[in-house]
């Protein structure tokens, strides 16, 4: 536990908004929302106040676009899909405080318009006209997702506003060869009147929190060179209309841009949070009420957050502390080639969640996960984590150590430790100390944290084919018994440690070792604990990773946690058509038909809600 001015620090962590154009694929999941989540869990765990928000990106080009494609309105695609991506996220037991709909809040949209009046004021945007890209064809101005060509960094395809492949800006303007995203014709120059933000004359709070925060190398090294040179002006209004009205007097046709909202957007989530805990408030004491904010991200979202979000902050109120650090993932590929939204190529995480176990998936895709490189998905090694590490290694091990604890009594076994256990349990507080750098901000790598928890299991398995030679001997009955009681203390280990990534499967555990309460409310420990002599224990003898047989367990009835995602009441209300007369809470379809394993008698976290196949 960190205490600081006599009090527990308190984090705030952000992950990036998805596009409401679609619900979450299993690339999005990897990412920023399954980061944010196992961070968020381990910080509560070592004692901090942490809070975990995010909304959708609802006001962005790519929604207008889908809707104008299907001849629908823009707020009922970003309302069905925020709705979808709610529910996916909640399947995968990712548990955020706050996760807004801003096209549906007159708060969220109130507050960017003050931050813009605000900016205004300050006289931190600038009037200028500049030639554009207009599509004769479609009547319009081609800006962002209406516009595709190629990077003038890179050669790759980009959209208009950032290239995905090299993570750099561009206005739009300078893609090479552009064309209508629409009609797939040139576009021609117009001069078109907008607001600009000088985001050079702000870049010394980009250069301070380069400095300050932590990234990842491949974060820096873009970054470092993106300040190497004069950074570009950036539009603040875009000719469209979707999004947030420019609160200036000549600019009706004209709109924030979804880009520059982002940054404005992390303030206005918090603003949203007091009430969305029934506690209104100003936005002052939810953003600077944090001591340290740490935002998850994608790989080309770096340039944003680094570099253009901070100098808003500072252009609006030089106040604001940027963010301690930023967490980034590189692109998930599916069977080789991008996932992609809008070419279908992908795995739904709603659709994928009703037929697979939440806590395989999550350790899974922390395994693979695409920190530092570009990593893929497929389906086969999905199975063979669960099949060959969650069942045959894992799995393998508890329903073993559950018989052998069945047959001693049911017991934490009172017998002195055996001479070997120092060894063995200093390999347990040595792989704890590994962990817990493994799930800090500066040390973060859930890849490596997932083969940690697998080598907590090794070392177990091999510390009982040591001591199994003392079976069914009575002149060894003690030593017997004290290796049990240490085989259960990597067995609470592993439930403490697996509590991040593997939140269901480790409550689970917890409870069946006879640990009161949830895992998730438990402490981290440096030097894991010994689990008491005489504690019940009713481990599963039919293992934690098989397939529910169906009717085979009756489900408990699970009352739902305040804690977990409870979307703020205004988003719940304004729901439109699709998510209309659908229950709030995501889960309850599944766990209806969820056979919840029999052994476990209090809720558990949404990810161990398993799904009959
Ligand atoms: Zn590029
Ligand atoms: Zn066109």
């Amino acid at each position: 536990m960190t205490i600081y001015r006599g009090c527990l620090v308190s984090y705030l962590v952000t992950a990036g908004p998805p596009t409401p154009n679609g619900d979450l694929h299993l690339g999005h999941l990897s990412g920023p929302y399954l980061a944010g989540d196992i961070l968020t869990r381990y910080l509560r765990m070592i004692g901090e106040r942490a809070t975990y928000i995010s909304a959708g990106d609802d006001h962005q080009s790519y929604v207008a676009r889908m809707a104008k494609q299907e001849g629908r309105d823009p707020a009922t695609v970003a309302a069905e899909n925020g709705a979808r991506i709610r529910e996916s996220l909640a399947s995968a037991g990712i548990s955020l405080d706050l996760f807004a709909s801003p096209a549906q809040s007159p708060r969220y949209s109130g507050f960017i318009e003050r931050f813009f009046r605000t900016l205004l004021d300050r006289d931190a945007l600038e009037e200028r006209t500049t030639d554009q890209p207009f599509c004769i064809t479609c009547d319009r101005f081609a800006f962002e997702a209406h516009l595709r060509g190629r990077c003038s960094h890179c050669d790759a395809e980009s959209d208009g506003g950032i290239c995905e492949a090299c993570g750099k800006p561009n206005a739009g303007a300078d893609l090479i060869d552009p064309a209508c995203v629409t009609c797939g014709g040139t576009p021609e120059r117009r001069p078109l009147r907008q607001l600009w933000f000088p985001l050079e004359r702000y870049r010394s709070a980009a250069e301070f929190t380069f400095a300050c925060a932590w990234l990842n190398p491949r974060a820096r090294a873009l970054v470092a060179e993106l300040l190497a040179q004069p950074l570009p002006d950036v539009p603040a209004t875009q000719p469209a209309e979707w999004g947030i009205a420019v609160p200036a007097s000549g600019y009706d046709d004209q709109r924030i841009s979804a880009w520059f909202e982002l940054g404005p957007h992390y303030l206005a989530l918090t603003d949203l949070l007091p009430e969305a805990r029934g506690n209104p408030g100003g936005w002052q004491t939810p953003w600077t009420g944090f001591d340290n904010v740490v935002q998850c991200f994608g790989f080309d979202s770096i340039y944003f957050h680094v570099v253009l979000f901070p100098a808003i902050f500072q252009a609006f109120d030089p106040r604001l502390r940027p963010p301690i650090g930023f967490i980034t993932n590189e692109f998930f590929r599916l069977d080789g080639s991008k996932f992609s939204t809008s070419r279908g190529h992908a795995l739904w995480a709603g659709a994928f969640l009703r037929e697979h176990d939440a806590d395989a998936l999550r350790f899974h895709l922390a395994r693979v996960a695409p920190e530092i490189e570009q990593t893929n998905f497929t389906l086969d090694e999905f199975e063979a984590t669960r099949r060959d590490e969650l069942i045959g290694i894992w799995d393998d091990w508890l329903k073993d150590l559950a018989k052998r604890c069945e047959a001693a009594g049911g017991m934490v076994p009172l017998a002195p430790a055996p001479r070997s256990a120092p060894l063995a349990l200093a390999r347990l507080a040595s792989l704890f100390g590994d962990l817990s750098h493994c799930y800090s901000v500066q040390g973060f790598s859930p890849s490596r944290a997932a083969h940690l928890l697998s080598e907590i299991v090794r070392v177990a398995r091999r510390f009982r084919a040591e001591h199994a030679v003392f079976d069914g001997k009575p002149a060894s009955a003690l030593e017997a018994a004290g290796a049990l009681a240490v085989e259960l203390a990597f067995a609470r280990g592993l439930a403490l440690a697996a509590a991040p990534i593997l939140p269901g499967f480790a409550d689970r555990l917890w409870r069946d070792l006879g640990e009161r309460g949830a895992v998730a409310e438990a402490r981290w420990e440096l030097l894991p604990a010994m689990p008491t002599a005489g504690t019940a224990i009713s481990l599963s003898t039919t293992g934690y990773f098989e397939p529910a047989r169906p009717g085979s367990e009756p489900a408990p009835p699970e009352p739902t946690s305040e804690a977990e995602t409870t979307p703020p009441a205004d988003d719940i209300e304004t729901a439109p058509s699709e998510a209309e007369g659908e229950p709030i809470d995501a889960n309850a379809e599944a766990r209806a038909e969820a056979p919840s394993p029999a052994e476990r008698t209090e809720p558990a976290p949404r990810a161990n809600r398993r799904r009959a196949r």
